[in-house]
């Protein structure tokens, strides 16, 4: 740090914020950038200024005068004008991640993919609540890491939940354990190929070295194949096939074997969570508590308490012997086909659409016709949904006026062994503020309906 020198912070949102903070309170100059008018809280406004820092709405150039460092929030791409600029004028350009991880010296382990992220991440810091030492949960999760690791000791364990975007710009970043769950096309208007978009997943192994240790979907061809890529110890993990080391499905039980040494850490069936998506997050959780140093006994006994994180395949209620799963967070097919197949029986009546991403439907729809007794469409994807459902084969569908209506129409309907399951493959923006709001909206209907 040069005397004199100021830092920006560029995006005034959650990570932006909790950066200004930690770096103002350390004695830097911070100007927290926004390019669009904006308001921060008036304690954050007078720890900035302690320093002489402020918040800044636009004219980003006359900041780079004094500034050698620029933190980026993971909203802020890496080929934004002002951050190009930045790198031409000599300012070192860094993510929130890597400045958590420059305030930090305890121990990290970062979970990544394009789905599960959420889910790993909390059972992980489950689990590290059994260590001995103080531990938290952080990044893309809805904390600014770098906020989140100040109170942390050396001998704390943080699980960080890492998106591509905060991982574009990471640079020392090198984590005890670095896990990638899979990789699917998203995110594509941000980093326009599928190769950008994994050599952004990559980073958050490729500065680790042979004491550390890279945790793999062994299932996903293109995440195993990026083991040679990596100086950390590689420990897969696999749902289908019994590896001779690491973690892995054997007989329905979740299994490590590593150095010759196996354990059954608990029954698949145990676990309340369902749907081979969740049994890779479950495995890829196992293999982050194991190289902690959580025992088996008490990884077992958190697997066995986790319920699913709001949301996400979550079970709201029974009504007359019909189950009803909130999965608001599906907001892309991919989420919603791993819903439907979570359910091995079928008979579901799926809850679909809201603001359309415009993406490919067949997919989908082919799972739709499987698993479906009943699609109920709704939102502005409604026509499109329609088309594609009755172009592959989809038989009973129904247009729903409301997200109310789409909700009366699945009750008035069901019937065991029937489940209802909201998972609409679509953002919410067309009738609600995000996909949390569209959830707890099914929720309260339901339990209304629960109560008549
Ligand atoms: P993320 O944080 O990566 O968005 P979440 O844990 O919040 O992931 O899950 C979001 C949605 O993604 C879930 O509702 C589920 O439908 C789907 N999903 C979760 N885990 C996986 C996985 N391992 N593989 C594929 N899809 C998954």
């Amino acid at each position: 740090m040069t005397v004199g020198k100021s830092v920006i912070v560029y995006g005034a949102g959650v990570s932006g914020r909790g950066a200004a903070e930690v770096l103002a309170k350390h004695g830097r100059q911070v100007f927290l950038y926004n390019d669009s008018e904006c308001t921060i809280p008036n304690e954050l406004q007078q720890t900035l200024a302690v320093n002489g820092g402020a918040l800044v709405c636009g004219g980003f150039a006359k900041l780079l005068g004094s500034a050698e460092l620029l933190v980026l929030s993971p909203g802020v791409p890496c080929d934004n004008e002002n951050v190009l600029l930045a790198e031409q004028n000599g300012v070192e350009v860094i993510s929130e991640v890597e400045l958590a991880y420059r305030n930090y010296g305890g121990h990290i382990a970062a979970i990544t993919g394009t789905n599960g992220k959420t889910t790993t991440t909390s059972i992980v810091g489950e689990m590290f609540k059994k260590l001995p030492v103080p531990s938290a949960v952080g990044g893309n999760i809805g904390f600014a890491l770098s906020k989140e690791v100040e109170p942390l000791n050396d001998g704390a364990w943080l699980a960080a939940e890492l998106s591509s975007f905060q991982l574009e710009k990471v640079v020392s970043f090198a984590p005890d354990i670095a896990v990638v769950l899979n990789l699917t096309p998203d995110h594509l208007e941000r980093h326009y190929t599928m190769e950008a978009y994994g050599a952004a997943k990559k980073r958050i192994f490729t500065q680790q070295t042979a004491e550390q240790v890279t945790i793999l979907n062994y299932d996903d061809e293109e995440v195993r194949s990026w083991a040679k890529e990596s100086k950390g110890q590689i420990c897969f993990f696999s749902r289908i096939f019994p590896l001779e080391q690491g973690v892995f499905i054997q007989d329905n039980n979740f299994v490590v074997k590593w150095n010759d040494v196996e354990s059954i850490v608990c029954a698949v069936d145990d676990v309340h969570l369902f749907g081979g998506h969740n049994e890779e997050n479950i495995l890829a959780a196992i293999a982050c508590g194991y190289f902690a140093g959580v025992s088996i006994a008490d990884m077992a006994e958190v697997l066995r308490n986790f319920r699913a994180v709001e949301h996400r395949l979550e079970y709201v209620t029974t009504i007359k012997g019909v189950k009803y799963y909130n999965d608001s967070k599906a907001t892309n097919t991919d989420s919603a086909i791993k819903a439907l197949q979570a359910f091995k029986n079928g008979h579901v009546i799926l809850l679909a659409g809201g603001y359309d991403k415009m993406t490919e439907l067949e997919p989908m729809m082919e799972v739709v016709k499987e698993k479906t007794d009943l699609l109920i469409l709704l939102g502005n994807a409604k026509e499109r949904f329609n088309e594609a459902a009755l172009a592959c084969g989809v038989e009973n569908i129904q247009i729903a006026s409301s997200f109310e209506d789409a909700v009366e129409r699945a009750y008035n309907v069901a019937v065991a062994p029937q489940v209802v399951l909201l998972s609409p493959a679509c953002s919410s923006y067309d009738m609600f503020k995000n996909y949390p709001e569209r959830g707890q909206r099914f929720k309260d209907l339901v339990m209304e309906l629960a109560q008549r």
